[in-house]
């Protein structure tokens, strides 16, 4: 049985790098006890009138300095096949499995498709939460099923891909967020390497991968070693440089707004959604506003890629220095362009 901890230091749990104790942890690395540790940390939380909490790499995450929950800490690692033919292979996954580690591992087996979110730091029971993305795939495209267990009632309950109500870094757990311990992942990817890079340089790049190998068009590999480079040279390592990754939403603004912007500032990128709505980058409007390597100290924007929050004070900073700064720039973003920023990380009470 897991032993619950008391006065749990979170500092090296979170890639934002706040100072944060918790009140309670408990460290979920067995399958076999998953159940009943969980049913007993839901009786520990009842009896101390404390709510759960899932921390898994704490790369999304913005912590309080004192966290007054019991916090799960799940590590349970393992990949099993489900199913496998010559077109597809179906894969669950475990929770504590690393999201980069997983992606390197299907590749090196021939299983295709989450080349293009390699490098998103995390672990794998987090991927469905706000459904991540990047460089035109996002995560939903592959999840066909996710195993959770209920933290209301400890009950073990299964969602396919629709009960998940997936959208754009969004889904039915981020809801919920502190109501589910998602302990496996079921995906479904090609065995067929088909590739995807009709977003941003991505296909010049993934083209020069490919030429380096000897390749006339570029295999997945091509695009993982690509997608790697490019977020090498444009975004911070948490390891060197505390952050959580985009902090705000890209705004997806009405077509009318849009084009009353585009009057004023011709040079506004956008990716169309459909007819009603349009995407605009929330980092070119920090950027435009003058706020690219500002915030308010020890918090700024990075100097590379302004919709980056950096911390200059590891472990030191707290959550209220997080909300100052983002306000500043909420409120400078709003003051410029009448366009309101929404944060992406979720904000811990
Ligand atoms: C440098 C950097 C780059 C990033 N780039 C991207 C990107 O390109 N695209 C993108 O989408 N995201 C990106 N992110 C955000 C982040 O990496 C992802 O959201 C990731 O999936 C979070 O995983 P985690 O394990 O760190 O989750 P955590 O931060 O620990 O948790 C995030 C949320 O999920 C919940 N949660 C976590 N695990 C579970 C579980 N097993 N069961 C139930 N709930 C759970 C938590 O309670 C919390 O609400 C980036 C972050 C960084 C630091």
């Amino acid at each position: 049985m897991a032993n619950i901890l008391n006065n749990y230091d979170l500092s090296h749990n979170n890639t934002m790098a706040l100072s944060c104790t918790a009140r309670h942890a408990m460290m979920l690395d067995d399958i076999d006890t998953l159940g009943d540790n969980i049913t007993t940390a839901i009786a520990f939380a009842k009896r101390h009138d404390l709510p759960l909490f899932v921390l898994s790499y704490g790369s999304n995450v913005i912590l309080p300095s004192v966290l007054n929950a019991l916090v799960l800490l799940p590590k349970i690692q393992g990949i099993e096949i489900l199913q496998e033919d010559d077109e597809c292979v179906t894969l669950q996954v475990a929770c504590g499995e690393n999201w980069h580690n997983f992606i390197k591992t299907c590749l090196d087996k021939g299983y295709f498709g989450l080349e293009n979110l390699a490098l998103i730091p995390g672990l794998v029971g987090a991927c469905p939460v706000q459904n991540i993305g990047a460089y035109g795939v996002q995560v939903s495209d592959f999840i066909t099923k996710v195993i959770a267990y209920d933290l209301t009632d400890g009950q073990k309950c299964e969602f396919g891909n629709t009960a998940c109500q997936f959208e754009y870094r969004h889904s039915f757990f981020k809801d919920n967020a502190r109501r589910y311990l998602i302990s496996h992942v079921v995906f479904t990817l090609h065995k067929q390497p088909k590739t995807l890079t009709n977003y941003g340089d991505l296909a010049s790049l993934a083209q020069e991968f490919a030429n380096k190998n000897g390749r006339a068009t570029p295999h997945p590999i091509d695009v993982f070693h690509a997608v790697i480079d490019i977020r090498n040279s444009k975004l911070p390592n948490p390891a060197v440089l505390a952050n959580c990754g985009s902090f705000f939403q890209n705004p997806i603004i009405p077509m009318s707004e849009f084009i009353a912007l585009k009057e004023q500032f011709a040079d506004l990128p956008s990716y169309p959604i459909n007819d009603d709505v349009i995407k605009i980058p929330a980092g070119w409007l920090i950027d435009k506003a003058g706020l690219k390597g500002k915030g308010v100290t020890p918090i700024l924007t990075h100097d590379k890629q302004a919709l980056v929050l950096t911390n200059h004070a590891p472990h030191t900073a707290t959550q209220d220095d997080i909300r100052t700064a983002q306000e500043f720039i909420v409120r400078t973003v709003q003051d410029k362009f009448g366009v309101t920023l929404v944060r992406e990380p979720v904000w811990v009470d």
